[in-house]
């Protein structure tokens, strides 16, 4: 390991192994250090992604456990709605095995010629008059100082990088959805349909998903917000409920326990030296939780930028800022703020009020109109909604 590289990334997972691969390729060095022994395990995720995930890799089957077809919402009085592909978005596509993809995004990056750590992590910021310079890193057994002209924290969901360069990073406790998840073998499921299951006394302002790794085998996970969390109804009571009633012959060879934050984006993801990436940047998706591919795409960008302010010698935030610019006005920028609101209203609604939307859901040809023709629609069938939006609307301002 060097003292110094032009780019040093604080994580190992797809936020970093993009910026890293990004950085490499421009003809820079740079360095990814990871806290954990192996890249991609324990694998802390439901592991769906969409079609868009080609706009980053070529599809190997040697990643991919399921290939999915549609997802089902199921109402909290037990109505299905079956999604099709367009409307199903991030939700049609892909069942990872992260354990692999993590492990090909990160060998990708290291083939390009960027160096990657394990079990080395950041434990400070080095800052000069404000300015990040590099971190303070715990590598061998040994605290040194690496010195960089760009960090960028891709540090995930428990991201400390940030906070220890000024930049307030907190998610707000009850826009932490906590989440506990179950590999399951043995089970009666559609291999190719990704489930979901709303409802306030099966997942508090969160829900149920099934998502399929195989014939019979699924993750099966739960998340709720962090604020509804309480002994005999934290995210495992939930869990353990539905897996009795719905797989009681069901056998579970894996549990996870993770975080994923619901709230908005980070005010800033810039600053003089730093940029923030994925996770610790919250640009994961507030309604429905998945951020690997906004952590792939985030990271690509955040290595194509500090490329080329390195190569125009300008580190500063002002200078970095076009990164945050540019994502906050992309698709992806766009989605988060409107699934924001989306997310918002849902989990102020009974279940009575869901079963109703729902059902009104089920009406519309989904596939042919777009978003505000089905508010509008929503609107027709359910007009106590138009209330509801206009005081979130006072709430978020
Ligand atoms: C239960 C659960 C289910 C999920 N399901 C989905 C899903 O189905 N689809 C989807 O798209 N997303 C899902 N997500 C979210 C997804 O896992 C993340 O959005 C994605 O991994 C973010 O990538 P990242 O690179 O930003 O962060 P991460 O993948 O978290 O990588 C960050 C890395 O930084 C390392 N690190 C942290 N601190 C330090 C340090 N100080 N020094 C060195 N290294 C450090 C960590 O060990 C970690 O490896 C889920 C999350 C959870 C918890």
């Amino acid at each position: 390991m060097n003292d110094y590289y032009d780019v040093l990334i604080i994580g190992g997972g797809p936020g970093g192994a993009m910026a890293g691969k990004t950085v490499a390729e421009a003809g820079l060095s740079c360095c990814i250090i990871e806290k954990r022994p192996a890249i991609g395990t324990p694998v802390r995720c439901a592991e769906g992604v969409g079609q868009e995930i080609f706009d980053f890799i070529d599809l190997d089957p040697k990643w991919v456990s399921a290939k999915i077809r549609g997802a089902e919402l199921v109402a909290p009085n037990g109505q299905v709605i079956e999604l099709g592909s367009k409307i199903a978005g991030n939700e049609v596509g892909y069942v990872l095995d992260r354990k692999m993809f993590d492990r090909e995004l990160i060998w990708r990056a290291a083939k390009a010629g960027c160096e990657v750590y394990v079990k080395t992590r950041a434990v400070d910021a080095i800052r000069e008059d404000g300015v990040v310079k590099g971190a303070r890193v715990e590598y061998a057994g040994e605290l040194r100082n690496i010195s960089a002209k760009i960090v960028i924290a891709a540090d995930g969901i428990e991201s400390k990088f940030a906070r220890w360069c000024g930049i307030d990073s907190t998610v707000p406790m009850n826009e932490l959805e906590t989440c506990v998840e179950y590999l399951m073998t043995d089970i009666d499921i559609d291999s190719s349909v990704n489930v979901f299951y709303l409802g306030n006394e099966l997942a508090p302002e969160g829900y149920v998903w099934i998502f399929p790794k195989g014939e019979r085998t699924a993750n099966v996970g739960i998340g709720i917000s962090g604020k509804k969390c309480r002994d005999g109804s934290r995210p495992k009571d939930y869990l353990d409920r539905f897996v009795q009633q719905k797989f009681p012959d069901g056998k579970i060879i894996e549990l996870i326990v993770g975080g994923v934050s619901a709230c908005r984006p980070l005010a800033t993801t810039v600053a003089d030296g730093l940029m923030i990436v994925g996770d610790a940047a919250r640009v994961s998706d507030p309604l429905t939780g998945g951020g690997i591919l906004n952590a792939m795409y985030t990271g690509k960008l955040a290595g194509a930028v500090a490329s080329e302010c390195i190569k125009e010698g300008d580190l500063t935030a002002a200078a970095l800022k076009k990164y945050d610019v540019v994502w906050r006005e992309s698709a992806m920028g766009k989605g988060i703020e409107r699934n924001y609101q989306i997310k918002e209203i849902m989990i102020r609604l009974s279940d009575q009020k869901m079963n109703s939307i729902l059902s009104s859901v089920q009406k519309l040809d989904l596939e042919r109109i777009g978003t505000k023709e089905i508010v509008k629609e929503l609107i027709k069938f359910n007009p106590w909604l138009l209330k509801e939006i206009n005081s979130l609307k006072k709430i978020l301002g």
